[in-house]
């Protein structure tokens, strides 16, 4: 039977430390890191998402701007209150909340927020960066990840690591940073073919696709290390990630629940991101 990776566990450990360490650069600067959160419309799990952010901004010493906006905002409209926003000295990290109404593009967006400011590290110079392993910020969810094989003494060297989802926002640079602690990594996707065949010889599975349910334990190694990413409302309204946990949990090592898995420590990620950005802005 699997150990349970406890995230939330994890995640009011690190909570902890960024505080004390928000305190002693206030100190040090004289300056509260802040972090901006845009909103598009009024999607009920994003507006879950960010009320969530600002809470634990608010618990860590960050103060948080939140900036709400209605479904007809303008493109235009919405370029302009990021250029405000990158000029803001009060306003060390920009994110806005996705998936943005359709008129809206999502691309036009990421690339428009200033890359020092760019928390979420999607902006294409972040995204440079983290390809040739020389980054300010990483993408919270697969830092997040980092941090719990981190703190649960997992040994990537050598291992082979399957992740399955190739998103820009999870899959592709998950599979970069597993890579850049000397794993032996593949990425499946919606084509890959015989995907049980190669999750099966995963030593670290990750599963980032989207699908209640869908990792089953005939598709995992006895003794693997499983992430779960997903996150998807069942019907009854309950949360399931993409793994088939309890069934899984019989075979794994170590394994994430959902929820308290991966999602606790994403959050976690952006406020350390905050710091990071607000720490470079004051040493210039
Ligand atoms: P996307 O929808 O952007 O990507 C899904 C990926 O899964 C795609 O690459 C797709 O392949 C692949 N995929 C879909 N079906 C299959 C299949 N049957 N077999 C193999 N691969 C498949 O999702 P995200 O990466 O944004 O998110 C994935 C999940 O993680 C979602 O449930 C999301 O809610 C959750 N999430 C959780 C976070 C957290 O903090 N815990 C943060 C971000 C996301 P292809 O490219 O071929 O289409």
């Amino acid at each position: 039977m699997a150990e349970i990776i406890d995230g939330k566990l994890v995640s009011n450990k690190l909570r902890e430390e960024l505080k004390v360490e928000v305190a002693n650069f206030k100190n040090e600067f004289g300056i509260t890191p802040g972090l901006a959160v845009i909103m598009v419309g009024d999607n009920p799990a994003s507006a879950v998402y960010v009320r969530n952010k600002h809470k634990a901004c608010a618990d860590v010493g960050i103060t948080s701007y939140q900036i709400e906006l209605p479904t007809e905002t303008s493109e235009d409209e919405l370029l302009s209150k990021i250029d405000e926003l990158n000029a803001d000295k009060n306003v060390h990290g920009i994110l806005v909340q996705l998936p943005l109404p359709k008129h809206i593009s999502e691309e036009k967006v990421i690339n428009r927020i200033c890359a020092d400011k760019d928390v979420d590290a999607f902006h294409p110079i972040n995204v440079g960066k983290i390809m040739i392993g020389n980054y300010s910020f990483l993408p919270c969810t697969p830092a997040g990840i980092m941090e719990l094989l981190r703190y649960y003494n997992v040994d990537i060297t050598g291992k082979k690591c399957v992740v399955v989802g190739r998103s820009n926002i999870v899959g592709k640079p998950m599979a970069l940073l597993l890579l850049e602690k000397h794993g032996t990594v593949t990425v499946c996707h919606s084509r890959t073919r015989e995907l049980s065949e190669i999750t099966k010889a995963a030593d670290i599975l990750v599963v980032a696709i989207g699908k209640a349910g869908f990792l089953t334990a005939d598709m995992v190694k006895d003794g693997a290390v499983v992430i779960d990413v997903g996150i998807n409302r069942l019907p009854d309204g309950r949360l399931s990630g993409d793994v088939d946990f309890e069934a899984v949990a019989e075979h794994a090592s170590l394994i994430t629940p959902v929820p308290g898995g991966v999602g606790p420590m994403t959050i976690t990620m952006l406020l350390k991101n905050t710091l990071t950005a607000a720490k470079s802005a004051a040493m210039g």
